[in-house]
C-alpha cells in the first residue's frame, strides 16, 4: 500500500511541530514529498514542477491553525490548489456538455487508438438518450441520438460501434471502409438534420501515437462539423505520456473537454492533472468500467484525492 500524503507529511514534520507558520525551511522536506507522491500518481514531470511552484507560493506566510500541525496546514493547501486546477470543487463546476445549439449537436471523439473513444461514444449515446444527470445532479431530457463511425482504416471499429450503438439503443449511422471520412461525416450529418436527431456524435480514427495524418484527418471532419462539442478521450493508465498526447491533439483542435478513461484501472489519476495543464480544458466525464453504463460526470475533488492518496 502506498502510504498516503498526509501519513508521509506527517512523518517529515515530527521535527518541525510548534511553528506558527510555513516557511521556505519547514515546508521543502513536505513540498519533496508532494512532488514524489504526484509522481507516483503519473503526473508528468513539467506539470509537477509548475504544481510545486503554485503551491510553493499559496503555502508560504501561512498561518498554521492551532488545531493543526503543518504537515495538515500544507495537504489543505494541496488539496485546494490541485481541486481548484482540476476544475474547482463540485458545488460550482459544470462538466455539463454544452449542447445548446440549431440541432443536431455535433460531438466530435478524438483521441489515440485503444484510448476508449468507440466505448465512450457508446456510453455517453446511451448517457444522451437517456437524459443522464449532470455533475449538479440536474437530469438533462433525453436526446434523439444517432452515432456514425469515420474510422474507415479499421473494418471492426465500423462493426464494434455498431454492436456498441445496438446494446444501447441508438440509432447507428452505417458507413464503411471504402468512404471517405468526411463523407461519411457530412451523409451523417445530413441525415441527422433531416431526420431531427438532437444530437449526433461522431467517432473518429484513432493512430498508436501522433501522426501528423491524423490530426490533418480530424481537423478536415471538425472543420466540415462545426461540433458544439469536440471532446479529447484519452486513457488514465498513460501516465506521463498523456502530456504529449494531449498537447497534440489540442494544438491540432479547438477542444472543448476531455474524458478520462479506465479510471476503474490502479491508475492514480495524475493525467488528469496533466491534461488539464497542457489543454487548459475541461475534464468533463470519466470512464470507470468496460461496461455501457460506466461513465461518470468528473469531480474534481474526488480526484484530487485519489492522485493525492
Ligand atoms: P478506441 O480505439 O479509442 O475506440 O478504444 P475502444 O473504445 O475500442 O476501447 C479500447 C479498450 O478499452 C476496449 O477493450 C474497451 O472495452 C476498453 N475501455 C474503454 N473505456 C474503458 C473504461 O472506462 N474502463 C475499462 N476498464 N475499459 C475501458
Amino acid at each position: 500500500m502506498l502510504e498516503n500524503l498526509t501519513q508521509r507529511l506527517s512523518r517529515v514534520v515530527k521535527t518541525i511541530k510548534g511553528e506558527a507558520r510555513l516557511t521556505e525551511a519547514n515546508t521543502q522536506d513536505m513540498l519533496r514529498e508532494v512532488r514524489m507522491a504526484l509522481l507516483e500518481a503519473d503526473v508528468a514531470l513539467p506539470v509537477v514542477r509548475d504544481f510545486i511552484a503554485r503551491v510553493k507560493e499559496q503555502a508560504l506566510g501561512t498561518e498554521v491553525a492551532d488545531s493543526l500541525n503543518p504537515g495538515q496546514a500544507l495537504v489543505g493547501v494541496v488539496h485546494k490548489e490541485l481541486t481548484g486546477l482540476m476544475g474547482g470543487s463540485d458545488g460550482e463546476f459544470a462538466s455539463e456538455l454544452s449542447l445548446a445549439t440549431q440541432p443536431p449537436a455535433v460531438i466530435l471523439m478524438a483521441g489515440l487508438q485503444g484510448a476508449g473513444k468507440t466505448t465512450t461514444t457508446g456510453k455517453l449515446a446511451k448517457w444522451l438518450s437517456e437524459g443522464g444527470h449532470t455533475a449538479k445532479g440536474k437530469k438533462s431530457g433525453k436526446k434523439k441520438t444517432l452515432v456514425v463511425s469515420a474510422d474507415v482504416y479499421r473494418p471492426a471499429a465500423i462493426d464494434q460501434l455498431k454492436t456498441v450503438a445496438a446494446q444501447v439503443g441508438v440509432d447507428f449511422f452505417p458507413s464503411d471502409g471504402s468512404q471517405k471520412p468526411e463523407d461519411i461525416a457530412r451523409a451523417a450529418l445530413d441525415h441527422a438534420k433531416r431526420h431531427y436527431y438532437d444530437i449526433l456524435i461522431v467517432d473518429t480514427a484513432g493512430r498508436l501515437g501522433i501522426d501528423e495524418d491524423m490530426m490533418r484527418e480530424i481537423r478536415a471532419l471538425y472543420d466540415l462539423l462545426n461540433p458544439i462539442e469536440t471532446l479529447f478521450v484519452v486513457d488514465a493508465m498513460q501516465g506521463q505520456d498523456a502530456v504529449n498526447v494531449a498537447k497534440a491533439f489540442g494544438d491540432a483542435l479547438p477542444l472543448t473537454g476531455v474524458v478520462l478513461t479506465k479510471l476503474d484501472g490502479d491508475a492514480r489519476g495524475g493525467a488528469a492533472l496533466s491534461v488539464r495543464h497542457v489543454t487548459g480544458k475541461p475534464l468533463k466525464f470519466v470512464g470507470v468500467s468496460e461496461k455501457l453504463d460506466g461513465l461518470e460526470p468528473f469531480h474534481p475533488e474526488r480526484m484530487a484525492q485519489r492522485v493525492l492518496g
